[in-house]
C-alpha cells in the first residue's frame, strides 16, 4: 500500500480511538492505529482537538451500545469548536446493524463501517479532508494491516474472526460474519517479528480459537508433531507421516499445529489464547496444553450446567460431554486454572436447571468464571425463538448465587497457592508494588525489593516485563501478595 500525504509543512494530523469490548476489538484499534500512523497521523490524548476521532463498538450488551449513544452529544460539542473534525463509529454496532437502524441515532458520525472496512479508511479521509489524506490506495485484507501496539512485553494476535456457531443468544456471528481464519505464514511472521521485538508473551485471538484451520497448512514444519498430515510425525506414535497429497486435517488439528509451531520461538515465554469452544477442545489441543510455553490456564466458556438450556443455547454440546472434556484436560495438564463464562436466566431457565449450573461449578471447580444475566440482543435468534421470561430480580438472585459460589472456590484455590512460588509476568508497578498475572492468570502482587538497584532489576522500572519468582504469603478472591524470591521461574516442561 502506498499512501500519500498532504500536509508536507503542516503539523501532522491527529487521532483518537475510544475501544469499548473484547480484546479482538483492542487488537483492531491497534491495526487502526496502524493505519493511521502508516498515513501520518499521530495519536493524541486531546480528543477534543483530534482531526479524526474512531468509536470501536461492542454489541455484547445492550448498555455498550447505550453509551456510544450517549457520546454523541460530546462528539458534537467538540465539532462546534472544530467542525472539520472526523468521527468514526466502527466495530460490532454497524457490522450487525445491516439496516442502518442504530446509525440513525449516531448524528455526530461522519463515517459508520464495520471493522474489515478499515481497509477504505484512507479513501474516505481524503474524501472528507483532502488537505490531510490524498491515496486512495487500499490494503484488501484488513488483518494484514500491521497493528500499532503500545509498548509493551505482551502481545494480542488475532488468528481468527467471525463465527460459524450461531449460539442462540449471542450477535457475533451478525455483527463479525462467520469464521474467517488467518493464514499459518501471516500468523507466524508476525509472532517472529514480534518475538524479535522482545514481546514474551503472545495471546491469540479468535472467537472459538481452538476451531482455526488454515488454508496454508503446508506451512507447518515438517517436524511438527501435530500435523502428520503434512508429512511431519505422527502424534500417536512417532512414525513418519504421509506425504503428499495432504488430506484434510480433522477439527482443531490445525491449532494443535500452530501451538506447536509458537511453542519452537525462542524468546517466547509464554503463549496463551481465547476463547476456546467445548467443541473444538479435540484430543490433539487437549495434548497441546501440556506444551511448555502454554500458560498454566485455560478458558473454555460452558454457559449453563443444564441440558436442556444448552440444547435451546444451541451450544452443541452437553454437560456430559463438557465435563468430558475437562476430566481429559486436567489429565494433560494437572493443576491447570480453568475459567469460564456462565449466563444466568436464559429464557425458560427453571430454579432446578440452574442449579444444574451451579452443581457443574462445583463438580470442575473453576478458578474464575465471567456470569452475566442474559439480556436478549436484537438480531439473534433467541429474540425470535424465546420470550425473555425470568424476572429481572430472579435473573441478578441467580448471578448473585453464582457470584457467591464463585468467590468461595477462588477464595479456597487460592489460599491453597499460601507458601508456594509462582512465576508472575509483572506489568506495572503501583503504589510501591510490583504487579503482574501468573501463568494460571491470577493477578499477584508484591512489593518492590528493598534494595531495587541491585542488579537483576535495576530499579523499580526494571522490574516491569520481567517474569519473576514470587511466594505467595496471602491469598484474596482477586490477588495474591507475595514476596519476591528470584528472577526468571524456568519453563516448566510438562511433555
Ligand atoms: S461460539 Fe457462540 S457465543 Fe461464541 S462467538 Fe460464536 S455464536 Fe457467539
Amino acid at each position: 500500500m502506498s499512501l500519500s500525504l498532504n500536509h508536507k509543512s503542516m503539523p501532522s494530523p491527529t487521532f483518537s480511538i475510544t475501544t469499548y469490548g473484547c480484546q479482538m476489538n483492542k487488537n483492531d484499534s491497534e491495526r487502526i492505529a496502524g493505519l493511521l500512523s502508516s498515513l501520518g497521523f499521530v495519536s493524541t490524548e486531546d480528543e477534543s482537538r483530534a482531526d479524526l476521532i474512531v468509536i470501536n463498538t461492542c454489541s455484547v450488551r445492550q448498555s455498550a451500545e447505550n453509551r456510544v449513544y450517549g457520546s454523541q452529544e460530546k462528539y458534537l460539542e467538540y465539532k462546534k469548536e472544530k467542525p472539520n473534525m472526523i468521527v468514526a463509529v466502527t466495530g460490532c454496532m454497524p457490522g450487525r446493524d445491516k439496516a442502518r437502524e442504530f446509525q440513525k441515532r449516531l448524528p455526530a458520525t461522519d463515517l459508520y463501517f464495520p471493522t474489515p472496512d478499515m481497509v477504505h479508511l484512507p479513501k474516505w479521509i481524503a474524501e472528507l479532508r483532502p488537505d490531510l489524506v490524498n491515496s486512495t490506495d487500499l490494503e484488501s485484507d484488513y488483518l494484514k494491516i500491521h497493528p500499532l501496539r503500545a509498548p509493551s512485553v505482551q502481545a494480542y494476535v488475532t488468528i481468527q474472526t467471525g463465527c460459524n456457531k450461531f449460539c442462540t443468544y449471542c450477535v457475533v456471528p451478525y455483527a463479525r460474519g462467520l469464521e474467517r481464519n488467518r493464514s499459518v505464514a501471516d500468523i507466524l511472521q508476525e509472532c517472529r517479528e514480534l518475538v524479535a521485538h522482545g514481546i514474551i508473551e503472545i495471546t491469540l485471538l479468535g472467537q472459538t480459537v481452538n476451531s482455526f484451520r488454515t488454508s496454508d497448512p503446508e506451512n507447518f514444519s515438517s517436524e511438527n508433531p501435530f500435523c502428520h498430515s503434512c508429512g511431519g510425525r505422527n502424534p500417536s506414535d512417532g512414525s513418519p507421516g504421509l506425504a503428499e497429497p495432504r488430506p484434510r486435517m480433522t477439527n482443531g488439528d490445525h491449532f494443535a499445529a500452530l501451538l506447536w509451531e509458537l511453542n519452537q520461538l525462542d524468546g517466547l515465554e509464554r503463549l496463551h489464547w481465547t476463547a476456546a469452544h467445548p467443541l473444538s477442545m479435540s484430543d490433539e489441543v487437549i495434548a497441546a496444553l501440556a506444551l511448555p510455553k502454554q500458560v498454566n490456564y485455560l478458558h473454555l466458556p460452558v454457559q449453563s450446567g443444564s441440558n436442556d438450556v444448552l440444547r435451546r443455547m444451541n451450544r452443541k454440546y452437553t454437560r456430559e460431554q463438557y465435563l468430558e472434556k475437562i476430566a481429559k484436560i486436567k489429565a494433560a495438564r494437572p493443576g491447570i486454572a480453568l475459567g469460564t463464562d456462565i449466563i444466568v436466566g436464559f429464557p425458560g431457565e427453571t430454579r432446578e436447571q440452574f442449579a444444574e449450573t451451579l452443581s457443574l461449578y462445583r463438580e470442575v471447580e473453576f478458578d474464575v468464571s465471567y456470569n452475566a444475566q442474559y439480556s436478549p440482543r436484537s438480531g439473534t435468534l433467541g429474540v425470535k425463538l424465546y420470550q425473555d421470561d425470568i424476572p429481572k430480580e430472579e435473573k441478578r438472585e441467580r448471578w448473585d448465587d453464582l457470584q457467591a459460589l464463585m468467590e468461595d472456590i477462588t477464595l479456597k484455590k487460592n489460599q491453597a497457592l499460601i507458601g508456594q512460588t509462582v512465576s508472575v509476568l509483572v506489568d506495572r508497578i503501583d503504589h510501591g508494588f510490583a504487579i503482574g498475572n501468573s501463568r494460571e492468570m491470577k493477578l499477584v502482587r508484591f512489593p518492590l525489593p528493598k534494595n531495587p538497584l541491585d542488579p537483576p532489576y535495576q530499579g523499580e522500572a526494571g522490574l516491569v516485563g520481567q517474569i519473576v519468582h514470587v511466594r505467595v504469603t496471602d491469598a484474596k478472591a482477586w490477588v495474591l501478595t507475595g514476596e519476591l524470591v528470584g528472577k526468571k521461574i524456568p519453563v516448566l516442561n510438562f511433555s
